[in-house]
């Protein structure tokens, strides 16, 4: 009510329940109120999936190592913590990329969009596909748009367009790093709607494309409050690893009230008949016996762990189609003088066809000049992936060799590394399922209608990347002060 302390709980640590509460306390403020939040994590740090370690001059990212920086939202909050001079680009000179192609490393055509061909002279000349596979790509040129208005997979999508080869062998290796998924088990609209849309005004994906491209040169999306020194890259991250948002953000929630090391059990909704008008519309149970009480609740947790909260409320079905791929990687540092080998690029993805344990490898430290000490080398190699996700619980020992085996294959190198580090990330991959977006909206429409005040949100919904997490964070910030005040 008015003149009281607004009470939250946000439900996960992770960047989605951080920026839920950092902007849950810029809302309050803005709106003259006082916010009392409290965050709960089973982890005993914060951060979810991101993960730093600095070591021996190293940043090694466990989780996820950079963003885009054309999404915006992550950049607005760089600057809202004051970290904007920490950010920083991928090294210029290593831009390339390759593709791992019957065993040996093609570089990328250049002019590849997400995947998809938007120049032809390098796409045509390119030895990575035959020519009954670049004419089969060309095809889109000529084949109508799909009058279905409904959701399908991206391989279906991709094949139908591209064909194949196209699909299995550039697109498929390049875009699964994302989701570590099987494209033809993830939802195109909830993944690449641009690819549909390109489909729709421009009759071809690759015409569609070229065409945002050259809009996107001559109108740059508002980036325009990226510092002048990282204006040129694709992809950003902060010179202390992602951790430095971390620490700020940490420094930010100051006043946030932590529960960690403790769960979220159960939530319940307060009848104002049975319990006086001056009771907590919310209350929630925490897994060491404390009861939160609550005016609006953001939940965040993976999907999984959301369903469980909420199934005792409503049907969670589109919630627990949302399968989750386990991974690892397996970060190797060495003495640059015992490698021999010259990284031009910044690193290389595999297709599946072409049978390694390794799915990508990042030359971190070529990418990443801060990410290294000069003399020394950094290397990232990821593993498993949708249908292939045992190799994640093979012991450490196994892992490592069948990864330096691959490295061997691959780039030649035999060095013993300087010291090695495994991420395992059990069931951390959302997979967007076909349909997806229209399901969750149901749900979270009638989570609205039925309690309000309740906002269901995180990487299970409106994208993985972490600006999009951001994103949701704020407007579930929005959302619950809205269906609080109006
Ligand atoms: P999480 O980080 O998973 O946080 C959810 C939190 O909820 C967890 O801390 C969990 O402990 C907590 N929780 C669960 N149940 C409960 C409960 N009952 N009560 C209380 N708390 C609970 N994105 C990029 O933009 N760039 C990248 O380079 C990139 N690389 C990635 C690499 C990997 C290996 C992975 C796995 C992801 C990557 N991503 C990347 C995606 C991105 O990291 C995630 O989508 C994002 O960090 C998810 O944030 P989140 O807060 O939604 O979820």
């Amino acid at each position: 009510g008015n003149g009281k302390l607004d009470r939250f709980v946000v439900i996960g640590g992770g960047i989605s329940g951080l920026s839920s509460a950092f902007y849950l306390l810029k809302e309050a403020k803005q709106r003259g109120r006082k916010a009392v939040i409290t965050l709960v994590d089973p982890s005993e740090r914060i951060g979810g999936k991101i993960n730093t370690l600095r070591r021996d001059g190293f940043i090694i990212e466990r989780g996820p190592d950079s963003f885009l920086a054309r999404k915006t939202p992550i950049i607005d909050l760089a600057y809202d913590l004051g970290i904007e001079h920490e950010l920083t680009g991928t090294n210029p000179a290593a831009k390339k990329t390759y593709i791992l192609h019957h065993g040996k490393l093609h570089a990328m055509p250049p002019g590849l969009v997400l995947g998809i061909p938007t120049e032809i002279a390098p796409f045509a000349k390119t030895s990575l596909l035959t020519w009954k596979g670049k004419l089969r790509a060309a095809m889109d040129f000529v084949l109508p748009a799909s009058k279905e208005t409904g959701d399908e997979s991206i391989g279906d999508f991709l094949s139908r367009r591209l064909g194949s080869e196209v699909m299995e062998r550039v697109a498929e290796p390049l875009l699964a790093g994302i989701y570590a998924g099987e494209l033809r088990n993830l939802s195109l609209a909830a993944t690449f709607p641009q690819f549909r849309d390109a489909e729709r005004k421009h009759g071809s994906l690759i015409r569609g494309m070229r065409a945002n491209k050259r809009k996107a040169a001559l109108a740059p999306p508002s980036v325009s409050r990226v510092p002048a020194a990282v204006k040129n890259s694709m992809f950003l991250t902060f010179k202390g690893g992602l951790a430095t948002m971390l620490e700020a953000l940490d420094a930010a929630l100051s006043n946030v009230e932590r529960r960690m090391g403790r769960k979220a059990v159960a939530f319940r909704q307060n009848d104002p008949d049975e319990h006086g008008e001056d009771s907590a519309p919310y209350e929630v149970l925490l897994s060491d016996g404390e009861i939160l009480e609550a005016d609006g609740i953001v939940i965040t947790a993976p999907a999984y762990d959301a369903a469980d909260l909420l199934e005792p409320h409503m049907n969670v079905d589109a919630l627990r189609d949302i399968r989750y791929v386990s991974v690892a990687n397996v970060v190797m540092a060495f003495d640059k003088a015992s490698l021999g080998v010259d990284f031009d690029g910044s690193g290389f993805v595999v297709p599946r066809s072409e049978g390694t344990t390794i799915t990508a490898c990042t030359w971190t430290s070529a990418k990443w000049l801060h990410a290294s000490p000069s003399n020394k080398v950094l290397l990232r190699c990821y593993v498993g992936r949708a249908g292939d996700e045992a190799v994640v619980d093979l012991p450490d020992d196994v892992l490592k060799e069948a990864v330096r085996s691959d490295i061997r294959l691959v780039m030649g190198i035999t060095a013993e590394p300087l010291f090695t580090e495994i991420t395992r990330l059990h069931h951390s991959m959302p997979q967007y399922p076909v349909g997806h977006l229209q399901k969750t909206a149901q749900l979270r429409t009638k989570l609205r209608a039925e309690m309000p005040g309740v906002w269901l949100t995180g990487a299970a919904f409106d994208g993985v990347g972490l600006p999009d997490c951001i994103r949701q964070g704020k407007e579930a910030a929005s959302g619950v002060y809205k269906s609080l005040l109006g």
